[in-house]
């Protein structure tokens, strides 16, 4: 998916993204190391400067099937992407972005370039989703998971574990 950067109207634009758009799908497929079961979201795009310099707004969400870093079972790997970057023009080199115009809003912002006229939504989501993934996957039931994760340590311990007997307690309340 290309938008030509001459062509973003002056109030800017969104494109949505989905499971129907095959080029985000894609996108996300490589960000997660898998076929998406899930992808929803937003791309804005809007001209920062008469310069040519652009602001991306992603806001998406997208999930895949993989497995879980405690337990092992297969769970859901979700990333969110919530991400605000500046794109400049290559071409124009340092000329077009000499801080200046854009300074104020490029602090807080990553910079990125664009060649062609052209702003390749497929590259800008794909960073975005696989910068926004989490460090672990893991169960979204953690009680579940807490579960299947101590029966792998108990297993791995035998029955030599001084803690197995405390496992089952629980404070009593109420009574007295
Ligand atoms: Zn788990």
């Amino acid at each position: 998916m290309k938008i030509l950067v001459e062509g973003i109207p002056s109030a800017g634009r969104e494109i949505d993204v989905g499971l129907g758009d095959p080029w985000a799908v894609e996108a996300a497929a490589v960000a997660l190391d898998g076929p998406p079961s899930a992808l929803r979201g937003q791309i804005g795009v809007r001209r920062a400067t008469t310069k040519g310099v652009v602001l991306v707004d992603v806001s998406v969400t997208a999930s895949a099937r993989a497995t879980c870093d405690r337990c092992g079972e297969p769970c859901l790997r979700t990333t969110t992407a919530d991400s605000h970057l500046l794109y400049a023009p290559e071409e124009k080199g340092t000329e077009a972005y000499d801080g200046g115009e854009v300074e104020l809003e490029a602090e807080d912002l990553d910079l990125g370039w664009y060649t062609d006229g052209e702003i390749i939504l497929d590259d800008v989501l794909r960073e975005a989703l696989t910068l926004a993934l989490p460090s672990r996957t893991t169960c979204a039931d953690t009680q579940e998971c807490d579960k299947r994760t101590d029966a792998l340590l108990d297993a791995a311990r035998g029955s030599s574990d001084p803690f197995a007997a405390l496992r089952g307690w629980k404070p009593r309340t109420g009574e007295g």
